[in-house]
């Protein structure tokens, strides 16, 4: 794990340690069940060996296939968002690396995550076999289409971005069920959370931000 050039092990654990006082809790996230959970998550592990000395760097880092693993502070704020209870059942779209399924997995979620790209798939689950983490069911799909065999969801969270909420998302969410999911324009999105209660959906923006495009049929094109 830790080849030439890269910190050794004490190293990994003081950037997380640093990450989570400066970039987390620095800039106010109070959540101590994902501060804990990102203290603990090795996210070193998630990235690949190329890009690793940026594991911990205050930005997304490219996980190949021209995706990306969010920044810790966007994942971290998601995370919060989504107010999560032990024992709710968590769709995570866009697998990508792993990471947000695994931290789903150590907050007690019962988590289902879909990727589009089957490699990273395949990546995901050798890396979350890789630290020992079980519960996590991946999927490899059109995750703009939710997840049928999982649903309903006590909880969505999305992490690519897409011109509107899906209908098939919102239809796999439960009575007083949340989501969060970054929308808006290609190039730059409003992340939001997005409730449904009483039969109406409410939604409540949070913060702007860039994610990668959510691609599929209730989303972007694929020759977008
Ligand atoms: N949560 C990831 C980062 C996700 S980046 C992590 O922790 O590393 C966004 C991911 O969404 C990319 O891997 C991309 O391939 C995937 N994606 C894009 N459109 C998708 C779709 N319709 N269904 C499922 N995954 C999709």
């Amino acid at each position: 794990m830790t080849g030439a050039g890269f910190p050794k092990g004490d190293s990994w654990r003081q950037a997380r340690r640093d990450m989570v006082s400066d970039q987390l809790r620095g800039r106010g996230i109070g959540d101590r069940h994902v501060l804990g959970a990102m203290a603990a998550l090795p996210r070193e592990r998630f990235i690949p060996p190329a890009m690793r000395n940026l594991a911990y760097a205050d930005r997304a880092v490219p996980i190949g296939h021209g995706q990306t693993i969010s920044q810790p502070y966007i994942v971290a704020r998601m995370t919060e968002a989504l107010n999560l209870q032990p024992g709710h059942r968590v769709l995570d779209v866009g697998t990508g690396s792993g990471y947000q399924a695994a931290l789903l997995a150590l907050l007690g979620a019962r988590v289902f995550s879909i990727e589009r790209i089957a490699e990273l798939s395949a990546s995901a689950v050798a890396t979350l076999a890789s630290l020992g983490i079980q519960g996590p069911e991946l999927v490899v799909g059109d995750g703009s289409l939710g997840c049928p065999s999982g649903a309903p969801f006590d909880r969505i969270l999305v992490a690519a971005g897409a011109p509107r909420v899906p209908v098939s998302l919102l239809d796999q969410l439960k009575e007083n069920g949340q989501m969060v999911m970054p929308i808006g324009r290609a190039s730059l999105q409003i992340l939001v959370v997005v409730r449904r209660c009483d039969g109406q959906t409410v939604e409540t923006p949070i913060l702007p931000c860039r994610f990668v495009q959510l691609i599929g049929a209730e989303a972007w094109g694929s020759r977008c």
